[in-house]
């Protein structure tokens, strides 16, 4: 990336999180972002331009950024570093959580409150005066003041707010709808957001430390965090850092980092600042993929095929810019081999877009009469008896057929994307339609029509003639199906969509198939099964199991005489070479029977000779003849490397 091409990136991402308050990368990857950035010496701003739509106030002095620390040697350089610059032994440090929201700066002239303002570059802020007055708690008036006092602060949002938010919203955390909110035109709007304050900072007053500045912003009547402590060693600082990183869950907000600042004032303007961050404080930063929090309780999920997986239900924390309530536990065997109980603190980790999970367990803070985990023994949903099927880890509840969990989660993804694809089937549907008994199981759906006739669908809240019919429509469009789709659809364990795929494409036809399914007690049928390459013992088990059932059996029945199942066409797959006709020569790396082989699979169609049908010829070492005749005609000449990577890209 040059220079340039990282300072676009940089500001198409600050437009992504200070304008439109959706970023599509985390916090750390923006990090990373800046700190190459600053590597190659380019100024980074820390804002973005401002929003035209709000007015424009110019900062009494700049509100910058923070410099990072990362670890303990950082904060160690740091204070080395400023006592040396100083000439002093020692040094008082404010200990401060880093509020993890949107600064603003608040105005009053002889104790009235007259203007806020957005960080926005730096130097200019967006004017969000009627915003700030809207949130509850912030002074109006302060008594006793004369002139100029200017507040600065962190306004935030809950995380349990933020989740209620949004339930109706899709704000990515709790600092982007925080920033959602003030940022709004019509202040009555930020009105009704749940959004909060700290006030950490206070220009144009007569204090000498920021002990006094907080305690002083306090006497005023703002929110200050009580979470502060005045440090008078490193060791002290990062007692305070440890002892907040271990509750962050508990305080009920985010927190991204402690900020260590010079407590005596003077020392500020002394050390004074770069363009971007002062120098007397710096932010100690929590690892970014990691979060520590209480595991509330252990909820037991029942799947479409009745496996039980437990899933940690967590204290809400922001893990890298992203909130974090649930955790996967995998299965049980996790359990006992991390000992997790509920009620523990917790490590978890999230990577990329992949479920968080749980590190480990910080057994110190656990209770010393904490009980164990003890698995359900019977399926928490319907109370069916479970079993434990050997060599396997999975535990499953054995009630098939009239366990509600399994036969919903049969259901959605029976009309799932990867499925049916029923459009107006959601989650929510299907619930309400097994509830009021119209889809108990899946060849319902294609009676719908049908029984919606006796039935006051309308009189139901949500329904009305227009959404009844779309439903009808998507569901008949849907009638036509192609038979690796069909086999995937049906939930039966282990045959997800590539088994699917191989068994569609072995068998061809649904009769087929069917036929061969339904005698699986016999060797023969057996073995073919098996002989599939890519499937094996455990996948050809579970079929035969499935068949076996009588109720399976007379459900596959009625349901396809609802349908039209597509037969797979093996010749007529579609690649960047079906249809094409192709010719090779020269030596290539593959036998010619291997190559010719592979582009008969992909659908093509192989020539020995070039003629002006030709749409393909494929050269190896030493072309001959045909190569020149091809350059005459004007075909495309592929290398075997481009033919290769063309059926790669198919
Ligand atoms: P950053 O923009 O991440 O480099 O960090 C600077 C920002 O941290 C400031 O603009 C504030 O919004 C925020 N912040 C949160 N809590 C505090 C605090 N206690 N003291 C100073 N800044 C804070
Ligand atoms: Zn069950």
């Amino acid at each position: 990336m040059t220079n340039q091409e990282l300072r676009q990136k940089i500001e198409y991402h600050n437009l992504l999180y200070y304008q439109k308050n959706k970023p599509e990368i985390t916090d750390a990857e923006y990090d990373i972002l800046k700190q190459k950035a600053v590597e190659l010496g380019e100024e980074i701003e820390v804002g973005s331009e401002l929003d035209s739509r709000f007015g424009k106030v110019k900062h009494s002095e700049p509100m910058l950024s923070l410099g990072n620390a990362y670890n303990e040697q950082d904060i160690e350089k740091f204070i080395t570093k400023v006592k040396k610059l100083l000439n002093v032994s020692k040094l008082e440090i404010m200990c401060e959580p880093k509020v993890d929201g949107l600064s603003f700066s608040a105005v009053y002239e002889d104790g009235r409150f007259i203007k806020a303002a957005t960080r926005g570059d730096g130097d200019y802020g967006e004017d969000i005066t009627k915003n700030i007055a809207t949130i509850k708690d912030f002074p109006q008036v302060l008594s006793g003041i004369k002139d100029r006092l200017e507040v600065r602060g962190e306004a935030y949002i809950r995380n349990d707010d933020f989740l209620k938010l949004n339930e109706n919203n899709d704000f990515a955390n709790p600092r982007n709808a925080a920033a959602g909110s003030l940022r709004q035109l019509d202040p009555n709007i930020t009105a009704n957001m749940p959004l909060k304050y700290f006030a950490y900072s206070l220009l144009g007053g007569e204090e000498k430390t920021q002990d006094e500045v907080l305690n002083r912003l306090e006497g005023l009547g703002f929110c200050v965090n009580k979470h502060r402590f005045l440090a008078k060693s490193v060791d002290e600082m990062l007692q305070f850092y440890n002892g907040i990183y271990n509750c962050r869950c508990n305080l009920g907000f985010d927190v991204d980092g402690i900020v260590y600042k010079m407590n005596d004032l003077k020392l500020h303007s002394k050390l004074g600042s770069t363009n971007r961050a002062p120098k007397w404080a710096i932010a100690h930063k929590f690892p970014a993929a990691y979060g520590k929090t209480k595991l509330e309780k252990i909820l037991i999920q029942v799947g479409r095929t009745g496996v039980l997986t437990p899933i940690a239900k967590l204290t809400p924390i922001n893990v890298g810019g992203v909130i974090i309530s649930r955790a996967s536990l995998h299965n049980y065997e996790e359990i006992k081999r991390k000992d997790i109980r509920e009620g523990d603190i917790v490590v978890v980790a999230r990577a990329g877009d992949v479920i968080p999970h749980i590190v480990e367990v910080d057994k110190d803070s656990r209770l010393p009469n904490a009980p164990k985990f003890i698995f359900p023994e019977v399926c928490p949903e319907c109370g069916s008896r479970i079993e434990k099927v050997d060599g396997e880890t999975a535990i499953r509840c054995s009630g098939e057929f009239t366990c509600k969990a399994q036969i919903i989660e049969k259901l959605k993804h029976f009309v799932s994307q990867e499925a049916f694809a029923i459009i107006g089937l959601a989650d929510k549907q299907i619930e309400f339609f097994y509830d009021i008994g119209l889809i108990q199981q899946i060849p319902d759906i294609f009676t719908l029509e049908e029984k919606l006739k006796e039935f006051d669908l309308e009189a139901y809240n949500g329904w009305g003639k227009q959404s009844i019919a779309n439903l009808l429509n998507s569901i008949n469009s849907r009638k036509t199906i192609s038979l690796d789709r069909f086999i995937s659809s049906l939930s039966i364990r282990f045959i997800a969509q590539g088994t699917a795929k191989l068994l569609a494409k072995h068998y061809v036809f649904f009769e087929n198939w069917q036929n061969s399914m339904m005698k699986l007690q016999c060797y023969e049928s057996f073995s073919e099964l098996m002989s599939i390459d890519g499937i094996g013992e455990k996948t050809a088990e579970s079929i035969r199991s499935f068949f076996s059932n009588q109720q399976n059996v007379n459900m596959l029945n009625n349901l396809v005489s609802h349908l039209n199942i597509l037969p797979v066409d093996n010749n007529k797959r579609s690649s960047a070479l079906s249809g094409k006709i192709i010719v090779f020569t020269g030596t290539l790396k593959m036998s010619r029977d291997e190559a010719s082989n592979k582009a008969r699979s992909m659908g093509a169609q192989v020539s020995s000779s070039v003629s002006s049908k030709t749409h393909f010829l494929v050269v190896g070492q030493n072309p001959g003849s045909k190569h020149k005749k091809a350059v005459e005609l004007g075909i495309k000449i592929l290398r075997e490397e481009e033919r290769l990577s063309l059926v790669a890209n198919s």
